[in-house]
């Protein structure tokens, strides 16, 4: 779920509030300039600036923008600068169509994989201990539609670097993937300059545990239970309700859920002799770290019980 035009750009933020207070048509061409010039040296394309200057300012976008900044409010005034920036950088990259191997698209975050990829698992190139499963149901950041929702269906992913998000092939001293020639899908057919082959591989089938672990009949057996009782998207349901009535017996029914949740891990730790970084795969994450998205801690007392609570 890699976002597009995602080079970030570095703008004092006290002027641009003045200059979206102000409204002053003037400081917006010199503030535009100054932020244009930005994304070319970002992009790399510094020599393209008299190219890019004749393209933007027959942009209807910002001619229009220029026209009428002025009369807008404060607060559109904003929402039209970023949107601005999105356009400058997308003019900006018309002018360079081609990767940099910049690395900045794997340190937003590591790729889903297609089926295509099960050759990397298949092959033992990759072990599932550097992958993890979010499952389908849950609470996520939906890239593409820019807003929050629950996923559609199961994703496969790289590990990322908990600190920094870095897709964990992805080495900083090298500034390069570590697996190039191997890389998985998304991986190669990634343009930041352009969303439409990202947007149509977001259709495609994608990789799932069930694709990985078809002949291990043991692993698919814990599979099928974990998912039949601690199902993610019920868990929304439950909570979209427990909001809607704060109905005792269905917060019962979300404690139910977390707690199977824990026994079937312990199961697999103990009966299966399965670690953390496998059950990242096999279960994906722990409904104890779900439930944080939606602003709720489990906490334990001394008789065992858990309880929801407000997660400051
Ligand atoms: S696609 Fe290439 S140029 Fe674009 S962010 Fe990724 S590595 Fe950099
Ligand atoms: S696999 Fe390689 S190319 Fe893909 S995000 Fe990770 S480091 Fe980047």
């Amino acid at each position: 779920m890699k976002h597009n035009s995602s080079h970030s750009i570095k703008l004092d933020p006290t002027r641009l509030q003045d200059l979206f207070q102000s409204g002053n048509r003037k400081d917006f061409v010199a503030e535009a300039r100054h932020a244009l010039r930005q994304i070319l040296v970002k992009l790399q394309v510094e020599g393209h600036y008299d190219q890019v200057i004749t393209l933007v300012k027959r942009d209807p976008f910002y001619r229009e923008l220029n026209n009428t900044w002025e009369e807008i409010e404060p607060s559109v005034r904003s929402q039209k600068w970023y949107e601005l920036m999105d356009r400058f950088i997308q003019i900006a990259y018309s002018t360079r169509p081609y990767c940099l191997r910049c690395g900045e698209c794997c340190r937003l975050e590591s790729p889903s994989l297609h089926l295509e990829d099960a050759r990397l698992l298949a092959t033992g190139f990759i072990s599932t201990r550097q992958i993890y499963t979010l499952r389908r149901g849950e609470p996520v950041r939906l890239n593409l539609e820019g807003k929050l929702g629950t996923l559609p269906s199961e994703l496969i992913k790289f590990k990322e670097d908990q600190e920094r998000g870095y897709c964990r092939f992805y080495s900083e001293q090298e500034k390069s993937c570590c697996i190039y020639e191997n890389r998985p899908l998304q991986c190669r057919i990634q343009q930041c300059w352009n969303p439409e082959p990202l947007e149509k591989l977001w259709q495609e089938q994608k990789l799932t545990r069930r694709d990985i672990l078809k002949s291990d009949q043991d692993l698919m057996d814990l599979l099928e239970l974990h998912d039949e009782r601690c199902d993610p998207e019920r868990l929304n349901n439950l909570f979209i309700q427990l909001h809607k009535t704060r109905d005792m017996k269905v917060l019962d029914q979300v404690l139910e859920i977390l707690r199977q949740d824990v026994a079937i891990r312990t199961l697999a730790r103990t009966k299966m002799n399965l670690d953390e970084e496998e059950l990242d795969f096999l279960l994906g994450r722990p409904l104890t770290e779900i439930v944080r998205s939606y602003g709720l801690r489990v906490e334990m007392d001394l008789d065992g019980v858990y309880h929801l609570v407000e997660d400051r």
